[in-house]
């Protein structure tokens, strides 16, 4: 048992900051080592012209984990950010014009759902009660333990769990039960590209996303969701850790069964006790490590799909947004299976819009804009190489042409500066493996619990990973929790005194 251990945390994405915070709070002397000249990772953010953008997350989701989380650092999630009321959780526009609007009030829902399937409203009710469910199960036996060898997770109870949560059953087929009409098929489901994957090809435990949305509602922080990165930095030195940026790690150096001392790209080099990497995993294995078999196994997983995103500074406004959008086309499953199954994108492909002047007018100037799209696509794949740039004209034509459908006509005319991201910027700016960036691995039901790859090295027993790529999978909420997980899992092998 030591005293004071020292740990050196690679990268200040959510997962990093989280186990930063659970670790400096609990005597270890902690310091980040961020490749980049701003912390955040896929929750960073830019700011152009008086334009605020947030790089990846926009949707403040499943509040009562960010609650716990922050409980257990011993904070009151309240306090530590100004939230936003939505007036909606957000639109849904469909090919036929029609929209559907998530409201907070159920009688909003009630009557647009009706409307479309009698009945619908009452089996909605039954699926968001089944969903969270499926979340609390999951919590409980899947998500929110660490597993230290495989009986703890492959039991003759946790089958029956991962039965009960329909892990067994495809989420397509499983929404079926609920709903006919396609667009109520399509609003239930369209969740599942949050993780980077299709719902004709996952698990319907995903229906436990949509069900956390209408049970828990959300909110949007005062700021952005980067404000979360920046108060989880403030209460990370609070505890005394300490943060440097611009050091991109090029190598860790390992002995034995050690992870010894970390190098930077300009030759430097740091010793700690312990290192928790906050990088994606792969790429941690495949970069950073010595070659080994795991590494080559880690890259045989499934990974999730990408995305290419435009930001535009816009020198209006258009009130037809909502501040979450969500695009769908009829041919959904079409849509979805290019991504997904064919590797290219379709040339009408759904998308999300965020325009976050909605709740908070302090992300444009005034009188102006600023909004994001995200547009899913396949990861990169250097077998199936595809020409980004093509792409990238056919997905902004693509939107722009669709929000002419909602009378945003003379969007093109207004954008004041573009910026745009392709998978390879994803893949170069926070290192993700193949641009894969809603996970980097996928969260298929044999890529999660004790089958993701774990938080701890195998051979290295004093290196650990933290992040969307290792248990229990990607999203801020589970980022959290992975934050901590680790941290827990660090104070059971290698208690501080
Ligand atoms: C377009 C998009 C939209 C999203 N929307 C949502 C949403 O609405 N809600 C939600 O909850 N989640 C959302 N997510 C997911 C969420 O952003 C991620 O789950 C989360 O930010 C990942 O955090 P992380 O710590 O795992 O990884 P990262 O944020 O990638 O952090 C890893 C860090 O390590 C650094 N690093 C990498 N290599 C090195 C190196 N060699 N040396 C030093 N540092 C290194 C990187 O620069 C990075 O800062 C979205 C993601 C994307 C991309």
């Amino acid at each position: 048992m030591k005293q004071n251990q020292t740990v050196a945390i690679i990268g200040s994405g959510i997962g990093g900051l989280s186990a930063a915070i659970f670790l400096s709070k609990q005597g270890y002397k902690v310091e980040v080592f961020e490749k980049n000249d701003k912390p955040g990772g896929r929750c960073g953010q830019t700011i152009r012209k008086g334009h605020r953008f947030d790089l990846g997350a926009t949707i403040y989701f499943l509040p009562s984990i960010y609650e716990q989380v922050f409980s257990k650092m011993g904070l009151d999630v309240e306090d530590c950010f100004e939230f936003l009321p939505m007036e909606t959780l957000y639109k849904l526009y469909f090919d036929d014009d029609s929209q559907l609007i998530f409201s907070h009030d159920p009688k909003v829902l009630e009557e647009q759902l009706e409307k479309r399937e009698h009945g619908s409203y009452k089996r909605a009710l039954r699926y968001v009660k089944k969903g969270y469910k499926f979340l609390e199960i999951g919590l409980c036996k899947l998500l929110d333990r660490n597993f230290y060898h495989p009986f703890q997770f492959i039991t003759l109870n946790n089958l029956i769990q991962i039965i009960r949560i329909k892990g067994h059953l495809k989420h397509s087929f499983y929404i079926k039960r609920f709903f006919k009409h396609p667009h109520l098929q399509m609003a239930f489901t369209f969740q599942n590209i949050y993780v980077g994957q299709s719902p004709f090809n996952s698990s319907a435990l995903f229906s436990m996303l949509p069900a956390a949305e209408i049970q828990e509602g959300s909110m949007f922080p005062k700021g952005g969701m980067h404000n979360i990165v920046e108060k989880m930095i403030d209460i990370a030195k609070s505890h005394g850790a300490i943060f440097h940026y611009s050091m991109p790690v090029s190598q860790i150096v390992t002995e034995d069964r050690q992870a010894k001392k970390i190098i930077f790209q300009d030759g430097s080099e740091h010793v700690s006790d312990l290192i928790v990497a906050n990088a994606d995993l792969p790429y941690v294995y495949k970069e950073l490590l010595p070659p080994c078999r795991q590494a080559k196994r880690i890259n045989k997983h499934q990974f999730t799909s990408s995305a290419i995103v435009f930001h535009w500074g816009l020198d209006k406004t258009y009130p037809q947004l909502s501040q979450h959008n969500v695009f769908l086309v009829d041919d959904y499953k079409n849509a979805l299976d290019s991504i997904f199954k064919k590797h290219s994108l379709s040339d009408r492909p759904c998308f999300y819009v965020h325009a976050p002047c909605r709740t908070d007018s302090t992300a444009a100037p005034e009188g102006e804009d600023t909004i994001s799209v995200v547009i899913p696509v396949p990861h990169l794949d250097k077998k199936n190489d595809l020409d980004w740039q093509h792409l990238k004209k056919i997905a902004r034509q693509a939107v722009l042409d669709r929000l002419k459908r909602i009378g945003i006509n003379d969007l093109n005319e207004h954008i004041k500066f573009e910026i745009s991201h392709l998978p390879e910027d994803w893949e170069s700016y926070v290192n993700v493996t193949r641009g894969a960036t809603f996970g980097s691995i996928n969260h298929r039901i044999f890529q999660m619990g004790y089958f993701r790859p774990h938080n701890r090295h195998r051979k290295y027993r004093n290196l650990y990973f933290a992040g969307g790529s290792t248990h229990p999978g990607n999203g801020i909420p589970l980022v959290l929790l992975s934050g901590k997980l680790t941290a827990e899992r660090i104070l059971n092998d290698h208690p501080n005194q």
